[in-house]
């Protein structure tokens, strides 16, 4: 597959190439030449494959020829080795639960896809690689973890100090080998602009391979697709019109499951469900399209004023507001209604939601209200015990830990304090 940047100032280039990049060179970011809807015979015979078969299916045409079949097997069977379980509600609210990997966060398939996409394109390389990624808590661990080992990979990621939950700094500062956590004296804006003043610092970039791991790469952001075909697989008997409401912060995710549309999977709507971070939600109100700053929020890791895949999910529905609309809806709530939301799922369904899900649950009330019609499955992003207070606050029961969780409660942690981008550019060059 070529890949074009959506700048169109940059030639276009191999998946290889995008994966190794991050993004391209006029900072675009990069999009799929042609999108093949997969056969008929496929989704008839979908109940028959398993969930590697599938992803094998869904993402072969976007990696070949960089990656061999039999690697691309071998990778797909690392990456799901875990369960993506559909959980019925009611006759028409269900969660798809993305949150039994290592980190217990969705974010997790993309991480180890890329990691293993990464180690395969620089195995006889023998320059290293360093991926510096800045976090408000879910990225890192999923990253850190996916990248856990990898030879020739050095992570490095900056997290604010004091700002991410207890469980969240363990999970990034408890792992050692190739994987270093960076406190940093300040808020996650001031990390995430030292990692792009650092790519673009060429003293830095001379000396050493940098490149990125959120949902800009191509390797993180498609493998989410798989998600949308697990899902119809395990609904597609029961249910009709099926409509998926996805808690949203960057929008990597909903893209992906656009991307599974375009490959011909019958999805009826899209539902952004934001927390108080709206500039999409009043972009499809009003057509005008405004960045702001984030406000920080119980879901944090949906506190983005700037989507970054804004642009891919233009391109996807080819830049036509009216298609986009038919496509997708987008509700914003509360942090006071995310709370009681949390308490209604456990009342009405002895379901406990972490906050981000919690989101998604409201968005699709809300749609379901105007079209009664439907199966929403709304994503569970997180495990609720990853944001044990807010949950146990709202609740009020005590929640039994996880075995992820608590490898790591008891684990020293590791960190190296910087205050600034001059701390940052020691650390890297020493
Ligand atoms: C990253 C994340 C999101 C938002 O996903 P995007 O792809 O950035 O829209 C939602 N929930 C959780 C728990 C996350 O970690």
């Amino acid at each position: 597959m070529q890949y074009y940047s959506l700048n169109k100032k940059a030639p276009n280039t191999s998946f290889k190439d995008c994966v190794i990049k991050g993004l391209a060179p006029d900072k675009g970011l990069y999009f799929p030449k042609n999108i093949s809807a997969l056969p008929k015979t496929f989704f008839e015979n979908i109940n028959d494959l398993s969930y590697s078969e599938i992803a094998f299916e869904t993402i072969k045409q976007f990696v070949e020829p960089d990656i061999p079949e039999d690697v691309l097997k071998t990778i797909i069977e690392d990456t799901l080795s875990f369960d993506f379980p559909v959980v019925k509600l009611n006759d028409h609210i269900s969660t798809l639960e993305l949150f039994h990997g290592p980190t217990m966060a969705f974010k997790d398939v993309g991480a180890r896809f890329m990691a293993r996409c990464l180690e395969y394109f620089n195995k006889n390389n023998k320059e290293e690689v360093t991926v510096l990624v800045a976090t408000s808590g879910d990225t890192g661990s999923a990253v850190a973890n996916g990248f856990l080992g990898v030879k020739n990979v050095n992570v490095v990621i900056l997290y604010p100090s004091g700002k991410v939950s207890d469980i969240q700094e363990k999970q990034l500062t408890t792992l050692r080998k190739n994987i270093t956590a960076l406190e940093v004296n300040g808020t996650f804006d001031d990390c995430q602009d030292m990692v792009k003043r650092a790519f673009l610092d060429e003293e830095l970039t001379r000396k050493m391979q940098l490149t990125s791991a959120n949902s800009i790469n191509v390797a993180r952001w498609l493998p989410q697709l798989f998600y949308f075909f697990f899902a119809y697989k395990q609904l597609h008997n029961k249910h009709k019109n099926i409509v998926f409401s996805i808690p949203s912060g960057n929008f990597g995710n909903i893209c992906a499951g656009m991307m599974a549309q375009q490959l011909g999977l019958p999805i009826q709507h899209f539902i952004a469900s934001n927390n108080e971070n709206n500039v999409v939600t009043k972009y499809l109100q009003s057509q005008f399209y405004r960045p702001k700053p984030s406000v920080q929020t119980i879901s944090n890791a949906m506190d983005v004023g700037n989507p970054s895949n804004f642009v891919r999910m233009q391109e996807i529905y080819k830049n036509n507001f009216e298609t986009l609309k038919a496509n997708l809806s987008s509700y914003s709530f509360t942090d006071a209604e995310t709370k009681t939301a949390i308490q209604e799922i456990y009342t009405n369904y002895n379901y406990v939601a972490d906050p981000h899900g919690a989101v998604g649950y409201l968005g699709a009330k809300a749609y379901l209200k105007e079209n009664p019609d439907t199966h929403c499955v709304f994503l569970e992003t997180a495990h609720p015990t990853k944001f044990l207070d807010i949950v146990e606050n709202v609740i009020d029961v005590k929640m039994k830990l996880p075995k992820q969780i608590k490898s790591v409660i008891d684990e020293k942690k590791v960190s190296i304090k910087i205050n600034n981008y001059k701390g940052l550019k020691t650390y890297l060059l020493k």
